[in-house]
């Protein structure tokens, strides 16, 4: 067994395997697998194997069509049949709202190249006659996905790995984790077999290993204490049962018919496929309990929990009436396992916070189908330093050191029991909420705000009615316009022509000073830097010349900055900006950097008006000059006093009016809140949220991170070019300009449906061919239509010209715009008074 390796993988289930597989594929030799028990072992042995190519997500999208793709080819390679029946996949819908999720969603798995098609209940009929097709609206039906066998998966892909040259070793846990500067220790202890259990012998032996991948499953929680960092992965109990034979089943096979696809009646919360002549339901049923909270016991191995039928019965009842055969089949097996699970769904894939060459690939919930992909993504990061798709939101850092095990185990019960509620993309979940509140939460919540989740933050996404009842968001939500619509479109409009007033807190907040801040932020970002006193846009490029972060950069004295990145990102950005300053204190001298996101409250005021009110409480020798041009330009930062309150001030508004940011002492917040709306009474000063603040960045074409920006695509690519200065140099430069312009960021004005807006994930088309897709959208108040931002050819990324949107299964005319087409000039930004 070698004791020196370039990447120990730790975790033999279908991920950890994937992975060293892709490793070794990508070119690195010296790859091991350690496995504590046996291959499979874990979750892997008893999964359904339903690959799911239907996805909400561009980035899982294309993981799992990976998957698929990669798992067809693996017979040949290894000569092992993994049982990849490709059955297909039929999502059926008992309402018609269902069947516009089902809209909404294709068109991103289009995006993807993943085909579909939309059936008639009289189709299905025709197709499927067992399926009682009463009750349903429709379905949707993609043909190049079914099910697999994943236990015969993970050990094709493990003759893969072997084959090129990994080395699995059984048997052996990763105990302890010692990272020694270029290299990890990682301690590992023999695990034997004694009276069916599986124990720690005295035999150890120290592995060196220049990266580690933790593949650990269930055991995420144990893999978090090792390495000292928080992992929100805490498996909940999931079941599935097999009946006997269903003799009518039996006979349509024996009739010489294929078998059935995959059918998954979400309004049913369930899944059924045939298997032997009988059919397996799996079941995503209300109140599975969070298990292995705080680790998984000794005396777990490749064991299940009692089934508990009750819990399931209403989605078994459902069943009989979808395919009344089964209705005589007996209850032949049951499984009831641990299944991993994150508070937001997604896995936990990339760098370790805080860590180096430390990867991690936790918390996966669809497990199967995503560990091909994971292999191939992960290993393109790891290898190339970097993937070809945004990683950014299966990042391990999306969740910061407030999260607690109390609220993963809550919000992973939570996500499963909404594995099949109506996705709006308008949704949130109540889950562990309220948790992280600024103090204007009260008198925010008091004058209507329905709030929405970032990062734990609670951040007001618009303001209901002041009467509305408790269930006023929930009932609002569409995939068309919804409830809240109209009085996003109020606030937009208050912000256009008045004034409004909206809450920024959870911005990230870093300061950054000593004697190499200048030399450091210079080579970190690509724009040049502000002058003291003045403000930048500007971003961080990772190594390979794609936007790691965008960053407003505010320069308060030579060597003292300030930066503020969007609110959802606050671990991912400081881990990314400590790692980088580390690396390069050596060369350009002592960096601090702090953390202030909780100290300072912010609040964004903008429209024609915001000077009026500002100047009403603002403390100053000659309060009408000091907000004027002269004193106060666009683009600048002063320290203000406004009432008692210090105030530091940017002059810069995300909606593109008049405004300025007052980043604020958080303890100060309700009071500088109760002066501002006193002060904005008598200009009809609006409180405005979130969604009206999305709508009017995109009519100036401000792009947004995780949108537009992210680590699949350059600053060039998203167009910024005067935020990019060439003539210095700076991390990712030369990479940036290698990769040139593959594919452009545009603005559009969309005539689409009257009942709805893009929501930023639908396809592009250039007459039938499909050229690019949407990463944002919403409606204009300006344009009085549907608006959306997206990435397109950059042959055809020229003002004028004329593209199709896919939406509601239709496609809609829209036509490319310059860049910021509301008040192209910045006149209103820029006005003086
Ligand atoms: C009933 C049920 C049905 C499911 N159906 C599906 C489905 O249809 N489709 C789908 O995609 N997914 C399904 N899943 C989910 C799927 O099983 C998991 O997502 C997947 O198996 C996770 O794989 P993994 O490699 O991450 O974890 P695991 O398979 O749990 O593997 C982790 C491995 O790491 C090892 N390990 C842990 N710590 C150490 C250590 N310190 N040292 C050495 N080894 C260690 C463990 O022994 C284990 O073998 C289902 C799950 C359940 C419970």
């Amino acid at each position: 067994m070698k004791t020196h390796v370039k990447a120990l993988v730790v975790g033999g289930g279908a991920v950890g395997t994937s992975i060293a597989y892709h490793l070794a594929k990508a070119g690195w030799q010296d790859v091991m697998l350690l496995e504590r028990d046996e291959l499979t072992s874990g979750s892997t042995w008893h999964a359904a194997g339903l690959l799911p190519l239907f996805n909400m997500s561009f980035a899982t999208t294309h993981i799992h069509q990976y998957s698929v793709e990669f798992y067809k080819t693996l017979e040949e390679e290894t000569g092992l049949n993994a049982g990849f029946a490709v059955v297909g996949n039929l999502r059926m819908a008992q309402t018609k709202e269902r069947m516009d999720e089902y809209m909404v969603y294709a068109t991103t798995a289009e995006t993807c190249g993943v085909p579909y098609e939309f059936l008639t209940p009289d189709e299905i009929k025709a197709r499927w006659p067992l399926i009682n097709t009463e009750t349903l609206e429709g379905a949707l039906y993609h043909h190049t996905d079914g099910y697999i066998n994943p236990a015969d998966v993970t050990m094709a892909m493990a003759k893969g790995a072997r084959q090129r040259g990994v080395e699995i070793v059984r048997r052996l846990q990763a105990d302890a984790f010692e990272w020694n500067g270029t290299h990890w220790d990682v301690t590992c202890t023999k695990m034997v077999e004694k009276g069916g259990n599986l124990v720690a012998s005295e035999e150890q032996v120290v592995i060196t290993a220049e990266h580690v991948v933790t593949a650990s499953g269930n055991h995420a929680q144990r893999t978090a204490k090792m390495l000292g960092i928080k992992i929100p992965a805490i498996p909940v109990e999931h079941q599935f049962i097999v009946t006997d034979v269903d003799p009518a089943l039996q006979q349509w096979r024996k009739d010489g018919n294929p078998e059935h696809p995959v059918i998954r009646d979400a309004d049913a919360q369930s899944y059924v496929r045939e298997e032997r002549g009988g059919w397996i339901l799996g079941v995503y049923e209300k109140n599975a309990p969070a298990v292995f909270e705080y680790g998984v016991p000794d005396s777990f191995r490749a064991d299940l929990f009692p089934l508990d039928l009750e819990r399931i019965e209403d989605q078994y009842m459902a069943m009989i009436h979808r395919i009344p055969s089964c209705e005589e089949s007996g209850l032949k097996d049951d499984f009831n396992g641990p299944i991993c699970y994150t508070p937001d769904g997604n896995p936990l894939v990339g760098p370790a916070p805080g860590l180096r060459n430390m990867w991690l690939a936790e918390g996966f919930s669809f497990g199967i189908t995503a560990a091909g992909g994971t292999g191939y993504y992960l290993a393109q990061m790891m290898v190339e330093g970097e993937a070809e798709i945004d990683m950014a939101s299966l990042d391990p850092k999306r969740y910061g050191n407030w999260m607690t095990t109390e609220f993963a185990a809550r919000k992973n019960e939570e996500c499963y029991d909404h594995v099949y509620i109506l996705h709006h993309p308008d949704e949130e979940r109540p889950a562990c909420r309220p948790l992280r509140t600024a103090p204007a939460y009260d008198r925010q919540k008091a004058r209507g705000a329905q709030f929405g989740f970032v990062n734990g933050w609670e951040r007001p996404n618009y303001y209901g009615p002041l009467d509305a009842p408790d269930n006023f968001d929930h009932d609002s939500r569409s995939f068309r316009r919804g409830g809240w619509w109209q009085h996003a479109v109020d606030e937009a409009k208050a912000i256009r022509e008045g004034v409004g007033l909206i809450d920024a807190t959870a911005f990230t907040k870093h300061v950054v000073k000593g004697p190499g801040a200048t030399a450091f932020l210079d080579w970190f970002t690509c724009n040049k830097l502000p002058k003291v006193g003045r403000i930048n846009l500007t971003y961080a490029l990772t190594p390979a010349g794609t936007t790691r972060t965008e960053y407003t950069i505010v320069r308060n004295g030579e060597n003292d900055y300030y930066l503020v990145s969007a609110g959802a990102w606050t671990a991912y950005d400081a881990d990314y900006l400590r790692k980088c300053a580390e690396d390069k204190a050596g060369e350009f001298g002592y960096i601090e950097i702090q953390d202030v996101t909780t100290q300072w409250g912010v609040f964004a005021i903008a429209g024609p008006k915001s000077r009026d009110v500002l100047k009403a409480v603002i403390k100053d020798a000659d309060p009408a000059t000091a907000l004027s041009n002269k004193r106060f330009p666009w683009l600048s930062a002063r320290q203000i006093e406004l009432g008692m309150c210090p105030v530091n001030a940017i002059r810069v508004a995300y909606t593109g009016e008049l405004g300025w940011e007052l980043h604020h002492p958080m303890e100060m917040q309700n009071y500088l809140f109760d002066l501002l709306e006193k002060a904005g009474e008598p200009h009809g000063m609006k409180l405005v949220g979130a969604r009206a603040q999305n709508w009017l960045r995109q009519e100036k074409s401000y792009r947004a991170f995780g949108n537009e920006l992210g680590r699949d695509a350059t600053p060039a690519e998203a167009d910024l070019p005067r935020f990019i200065d060439l003539s210095k140099d700076f991390q990712g430069k030369a990479e940036m300009e290698a990769k040139g312009i593959r594919s452009k960021c545009v603005t559009l004005l969309i005539d689409g449906p009257e009942d709805a807006d893009p929501w930023g994930r639908e396809a592009l088309y250039d007459g039938d061919t499909k050229i690019g897709r949407l990463t944002s959208g919403g409606y204009s108040v300006h344009f009085g239509k549907s608006i959306g931002m997206g990435y397109v050819k950059p042959e055809l990324a020229n003002v004028g010209t004329k593209l199709k949107v896919r939406m509601l299964n239709r496609l809609w005319d829209a036509e490319i715009v310059e860049d910021s087409p509301y008040d192209p000039k910045n006149a209103t930004i820029r006005v003086d008074g």
